[in-house]
């Protein structure tokens, strides 16, 4: 298949650290293929110990000795929304970076971009209104003040899906607090968060305040065993969540935590089918199936399966695979090799397991490059199997079966993750009861609405702590009583 003309990125080759753009002192590179055409994209030097132990100084510095963390909440607004008007400058770039790094489709990076200024533009504002001092009254009368304080120096980790969305929920909110922070972005996709070092350093922020060590798995790891390090604000797999966990345990540094899913949309007996499709079609397999809080389990009645995948299976046959930047493209490739092998194994397991491939389960036709899939659909599934139970990140669901609701809400909850959640049904009241039963951080009724706005996160393993909305504000604060006796 032709690909359309791609854009060359540029290699990064130097780090933003203490507000400059600094040599690297590590020799390590990194590098970045092409989701759609296998080429090597860029070569671009990685973080080593020396690079994170610099950056971590300087983030210290900005928090123990810079004006950052003791400047007015206003004037910190301030800054954020220059650093909002600088990216909603450079839209069409971050689109370009996600898909081309990515494989997401350029019709959706390109209308998705628009959240990473509206996070920096809405924790302005937030803060600008938000009690950061609390006057109270103790029971004898005495003065009390309750004061929230920047967590100080933090850590964000964040993967290569969604890779300057994820940045962006952390660094605005933690900025916004006024901690300093250091951004290590995923290897596989670097380029985002060079732009929003870009937009930072325009924007005139305090030295110290944002950097960034892009590196792997072994620099995120020495990063958050770092003792200059309060905070570790992280988004990635469950598995390398539980291990930072742990890590931070051993001092308490805090940390939140934003991990996998595997999340149902219930339709009930009620629900309009030929309704909930739209939604359904976009967000069952997102970014082929790369997004955490993906629709990969769909619960139906036993009585309309037959209905629902004669509608769901001809739109999912439907779905036009192909090159990222091709404006009618509905799905690109996966990331990489390693995430389809990981993809066709599963679908290799779902065979074995015994379930039936209702449509995909293969290569498309036509593509002698690239990581692409089909999207594939199993019927006959049990709720123990290895496709049911764990999640796969690509465009892989599973429709199970229900006899009555109380089945329906014991099927979506047997399950370790608890991320999100659709509920279909003609009763809006009908489907909240069963809302307040599944065991997730976000439902939504009749549709898919993750609004960064609004607290989103995971119950069960699928996370602690939440993004968006003042509660992601309160993940970078610490509260302080101070009492006058
Ligand atoms: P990953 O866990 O392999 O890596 C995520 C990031 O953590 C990368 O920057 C990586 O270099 C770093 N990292 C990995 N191991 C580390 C360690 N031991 N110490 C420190 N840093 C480490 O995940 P991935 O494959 O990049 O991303 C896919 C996963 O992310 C999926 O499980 C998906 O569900 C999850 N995800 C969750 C959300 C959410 O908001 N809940 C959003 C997007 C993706």
């Amino acid at each position: 298949m032709n690909m359309m003309v791609k854009p060359t990125p540029r290699a990064p080759e130097r780090f933003f650290i203490g507000g400059r753009w600094v040599e690297p002192i590590s020799r390590q590179t990194l590098k970045v293929v092409s989701p759609s055409t296998e080429e090597l994209l860029i070569t671009y030097p990685e973080a080593g110990p020396a690079d994170i132990d610099r950056a971590v100084a300087s983030a210290r510095d900005a928090f123990d000795n810079g004006p950052w963390p003791r400047m007015a909440p206003s004037e910190r607004a301030g800054y954020l929304r220059r650093v909002a008007a600088l990216l909603t400058e450079r839209l069409d770039d971050i689109a370009t970076a996600w898909t081309l790094q990515v494989g997401a489709p350029i019709s959706l990076t390109k209308k998705l971009v628009g959240q990473n200024p509206t996070l920096f533009s809405y924790y302005a504002d937030l803060i600008e209104k938000y009690p950061f001092v609390d006057e109270r009254k103790r029971d004898d009368g005495g003065r009390v003040r309750v004061a929230k304080e920047p967590v100080g120096v933090c850590a964000a980790i964040t993967p290569w899906n969604a890779p300057l969305v994820l940045l962006s929920y952390k660094i605005a909110a933690g900025l916004a607090a006024g901690c300093t922070m250091v951004a290590k972005p995923s290897p596989e996709t670097p380029l985002e968060a060079y732009i929003l070092a870009e937009c930072i350093e325009r924007a005139g922020l305090p030295q110290g305040v944002f950097n960034i060590v892009p590196a792997g798995r072994e620099g995120g790891d020495y990063l958050v065993r770092h003792k200059g390090v309060d905070k570790v604000a992280f988004t990635g797999s469950t598995g390398a969540g539980k291990h930072i966990a742990q890590v931070c345990a051993e001092r308490l540094a805090r940390v939140s935590l934003e991990l996998g899913g595997k999340s149902p949309a219930i339709l009930l007996d009620d629900a309009d089918f030929k309704a909930a499709l739209p939604s359904l079609m976009v967000y069952t397999m997102p970014i082929t199936g790369q997004v955490c809080f993906s629709l990969t389990r769909i619960l139906v009645p036993e009585h309309r399966e037959k209905e629902f995948l004669d509608l769901y299976l001809g739109a999912v046959s439907g779905i036009k695979v192909g090159d990222p930047f091709d404006p009618a493209t509905q799905m690109g490739p996966l990331t990489m090799a390693r995430q389809r092998a990981r993809v066709e194994g599963y679908i290799a397991a779902g065979r074995a397991e015994g379930a039936r491939i209702a449509c995909g389960g293969g290569r498309p036709r036509g593509f002698d490059k690239g990581f692409f899939v089909e999207p594939t659909v199993f019927t006959d599934v049990t709720p123990h199997m290895k496709i049911v139970q764990e999640e796969i990140f690509g465009p892989v669901v599973s429709v199970l079966t229900y006899r009555d609701d109380e089945e329906a809400v014991a099927k979506a909850n047997n399950s370790q993750y608890g991320l999100n959640a659709s509920i279909y049904s003609a009763d809006p009241e009908r489907a909240y009861g069963m809302a307040r039963r599944v065991r997730s951080g976000t439902v939504t009724i009749n549709g898919v609405i993750i609004d960064p706005k609004h607290p989103f996160g995971g119950f069960k393993q699928s996370g602690m702590g939440r993004e968006g909305g003042p509660e992601g504000l309160e993940n970078y604060i610490e509260t302080k009583t101070i009492q006058y006796a």
